[in-house]
């Protein structure tokens, strides 16, 4: 399947964003030489998009200042997106990637990452069934044709046509004929939601079911029925997909999106089609952290990554899991283990200044692949965004969580705050004050009504006192937006200005640059 996909197959930026037009040439030329498209197998290294640019003119490579880097960062503020074209975009990923039958391995995994190529050129990884990974061993490839229970008439009364979630996922094979009695116990329904079909796996039992509204249910009359499921449970591998995107820094930030259960909407495919987006919009951008996009199976997926990825995964400084992100319930950020990590502070600041309704939620060993990257021994500081949290809506895990669940809106202001959670991570700085004695004349090096401008200057006057007072090489900008209350943005454009009167000047991130 992934042997089809050729260079001509990428439509990396088949629609083109309004804050993706000053590099848009130039980043496609580079891509397309960068990237093989081919499927690559265990341990294999991910494509990488460099952080310097081909400047489309002449295009001689020029490695971006921090100055230079800062000024494309400003410029390419959420605010500047087209973010209701955009949600309306991830909507149509989300309804075209909703039929596959997913799981956590197989051609559903397959072929939903071959749709992503078409946006992102992914590396995709196979690791073959029986891999033992930590405590766990990568399952058999499962794969499934068709399932249906017909009746004595030979109609069908449940069909895996109509819905792939009628089956557990992970069934294995059957095909005989039964009483209802003896089919009964291999029949999950909601009788409180009669018209839903709920969503079951069978991952590590074998076993069959078939899932079907209890109105259905009732309806089934004593009779001898037909049982098929045509599934394969089969030595093969787990699949998953990893974008890398180089920056200044080594330092990683990881974006992880499960991309395991079938026509469920707002779990897993909303957080897919976020960082799908996401990474299409920084990877044109020049950027200091290094970004790493991983859309694998959940659980067994990321307990996959990390253990081939165990000493590179130390590289990973800030993180997201993306999971339900699309439903109309207010922005929510799970913090990471360690509570207090910059991406905890960052993302608490991003939502708040996105949505006044937003939360966020403690740290607890519950919930999707934050689980394991912050496991005790990894702790990475990586936190999850989602809306209303997963099992908190009666939607959740079953049919009613379909394309209409999902909503552009919702969808455009979650890209939104991830952009805005990388911006300040990009942004980011500790300086000192050069001029500590007292406050510097700001007048009389026009700084006063120099930076912003309007309404604003008010704000601008105050960040600017209050970076320069906390600017002792001990407070960040983050530390110093929590502490004034200033938006994060007002605070690094004040340090901007600052810094380009000499007033200024940055501690260096302890991080090796490449
Ligand atoms: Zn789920």
């Amino acid at each position: 399947m992934f042997q089809r996909v050729s260079h001509t197959d990428f439509r990396l930026y088949r629609t083109i964003p309004k804050c993706s037009i000053r590099f848009r040439s130039s980043t496609l030329l580079n891509t397309r030489e960068v990237f093989a498209g081919t499927t690559q197998r265990l341990a294999s290294i991910g494509p990488q998009i460099t952080a310097q640019f081909l400047i489309a003119t002449n295009r001689t490579l020029i490695s971006l200042t921090e100055s230079k880097m800062q000024k494309v960062m400003l410029d390419l503020l959420p605010a500047e997106l087209d973010l209701d074209a955009l949600g309306h975009e991830m909507h149509a990923l989300v309804a075209e990637l909703y039929p596959i039958c997913r799981s956590i391995t197989g051609n559903g995994v397959r072929e939903t990452l071959g749709r992503l190529r078409s946006f992102i050129p992914l590396a995709l990884h196979e690791v073959p069934s029986g891999t033992r990974v930590f405590d766990w061993t990568v399952p058999l490839e499962w794969n499934i044709r068709d399932a249906y229970i017909k009746n004595s008439k030979g109609e069908r009364v449940v069909d895996f046509q109509k819905s792939n979630l009628h089956v557990v996922s992970h069934s294995m094979p059957v095909h005989k004929k039964m009483r209802l009695e003896e089919l009964r116990p291999h029949l999950y329904t909601l009788p409180d939601h009669p018209d839903w079909i709920p969503y079951r796996t069978s991952y590590y039992k074998r076993d069959w079911g078939f899932c079907l509204g209890h109105k259905q249910l009732l309806d089934l009359k004593e009779d001898e029925y037909e049982v098929c499921i045509e599934s394969s449970l089969e030595k093969g591998h787990l699949t998953y997909g990893e974008l890398y995107l180089q920056g200044e820094s080594s330092d990683e930030v990881l974006i992880s999106a499960h991309i395991c259960h079938p026509s469920l909407a707002n779990d897993n495919l909303s957080g897919v089609a976020v960082a799908c987006f996401l990474a299409k919009h920084i990877s044109q951008l020049p950027r200091r952290y290094s970004y790493r996009f991983l859309f694998a199976p959940g659980t067994i997926g990321a307990i996959t990554w990390l253990s081939i990825n165990e000493s590179n995964a130390r590289q990973i400084k800030h993180g997201l899991v993306l999971a339900g992100v699309g439903d109309a319930g207010p922005l929510t950020y799970k913090k990471s283990r360690r509570e207090n990590a910059e991406i905890d502070r960052a993302a608490a600041i991003a939502i708040c200044e996105a949505a006044p309704n937003s939360k966020s939620l403690e740290f607890s060993p519950y919930g999707y692949d934050e689980r394991q990257y912050c496991s005790p021994g990894f702790n990475l500081a990586v936190g999850r965004l989602s809306r209303t949290p997963h099992g908190t809506f009666p939607e959740y895990h079953t049919s009613a969580d379909n394309v209409s669940f999902v909503h552009p809106r919702s969808l455009g202001e979650s890209l939104s705050v991830c952009i805005a959670v990388a911006s300040i991570l990009e942004r980011n700085r500790t300086y000192v004050n050069t001029n500590p004695m007292c406050e510097p004349q700001l007048g009389e090096r026009n700084l006063y009504h120099s930076v912003g401008g309007g309404a604003d200057n008010k704000a601008n006057e105050l960040a600017m006192l209050w970076v320069l007072n906390l600017s002792d090489g001990k407070h960040s900008l983050l530390e110093i937006a929590e502490r004034s209350q200033l938006k994060f943005d007002v605070v690094a454009r004040a340090a901007s200005g600052l810094k380009e009167h000499g007033l200024l000047e940055e501690i260096p991130a302890q991080s090796q640059l490449i």
